[in-house]
């Protein structure tokens, strides 16, 4: 058997903001020629167990999540994405944290939806719920509203300084990026930081908390993200490196939430064998 070699490590399903289920995630991802894929939803395992009944033949499945964090040694704090595969889901602690921060989400989405209403824009907060399908609730539920009332024509002018992106931006509730760090090592998962110097999405966090996140048990960067332009990317890769983390590298798959496609980019061998190798929860083969 030769080695796998298109590994995608960072995908949504509906169990979040994206809008394939997981079962046609997984087909998804055969589709595209894919060996290895990672359901990697907002806060939340939901989607995992549709995923692996589905995987069809020769698609291996990484189970993760992608954790909302924030990190407070700015002012005001930075929010970011922690990436955690392999991880036991039924761990209490870092359980009760995804929890708390889904129920957190949608206390935030409703605010929103009252900003927007006490503005005068027509959007039904039980609308956006039921448009979530009982996943976790994110700014793109809404931005669909903000289409559907013909008020903006794509979820990136939903996301534009007139919407979600400023005016009616409400911070989520995060988790401290170095809780998580724990909690994801101590439920026996590999954390890694999602697209860390994507400067086109906010500020970024300087090197010198990655060194520290690295002594915390930080174990690697997403290098490749089409959010990180080429000088970031290659900035990206000279940290690890330094650093001794492992890279990745994936499209960060939203269905038509987004225009990126799955394997628009993708991991070395080298990066996902080093997740295989320190996680707890095995990879589930097709
Ligand atoms: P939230 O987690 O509710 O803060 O929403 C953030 C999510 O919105 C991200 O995970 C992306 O899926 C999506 N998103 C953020 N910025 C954009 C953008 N400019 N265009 C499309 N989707 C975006
Ligand atoms: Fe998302
Ligand atoms: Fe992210
Ligand atoms: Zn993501």
């Amino acid at each position: 058997m030769s080695a796998p070699t298109r590994i995608d490590l960072h995908a949504h399903s509906t169990a979040s903001d994206g809008t394939l289920s997981p079962a046609e995630l997984v087909r998804a991802a055969a589709d595209a020629g894919l060996d290895v894929v990672a359901i990697t939803d907002h806060d939340t395992t939901a989607g995992w167990d549709a995923a692996v009944r589905a995987l069809p033949p020769g698609l291996a499945l990484v189970r993760g999540a992608e954790i909302s964090c924030r990190w407070y040694g700015a002012e005001p704090a930075i929010p970011l994405h922690l990436l955690a595969y392999l991880f036991d889901p039924d761990e209490p602690a870092l359980a009760a944290e995804l929890a708390r921060i889904r129920a957190a989400r949608e206390v935030r989405a409703e605010r929103i939806v009252e900003l927007l209403r006490a503005d005068g824009v027509e959007v039904s907060w039980p609308e956006i719920l039921a448009g979530a399908g009982g996943g976790v609730v994110g700014r793109p539920h809404i931005a669909q509203a903000l289409i559907r009332a013909g008020l903006v024509a794509s979820t990136t002018e939903a996301f534009g300084p007139r919407w979600l992106g400023e005016r009616y931006r409400l911070p989520k509730e995060d988790v401290d990026v170095f809780r998580a760090v724990a909690l994801v090592r101590a439920a026996g998962g590999v954390p890694v930081f999602a697209h860390p110097k994507a400067s086109r999405r906010g500020r970024i966090v300087p090197d010198e908390l990655i060194v520290d996140l690295a002594a915390a048990g930080l174990a690697g960067l997403e290098a490749d993200h089409e959010d990180h332009s080429p000088v970031e990317r290659a900035h990206v890769r000279r940290l690890a490196a330094e650093l001794g983390l492992l890279v990745t590298g994936s499209s960060d798959f939203h269905g038509t939430h987004k225009t990126v496609q799955l394997g628009a980019f993708t991991t070395d061998p080298a990066g996902y064998e080093a997740i295989v190798a320190a996680g707890v929860t095995p990879v589930a083969s097709g």
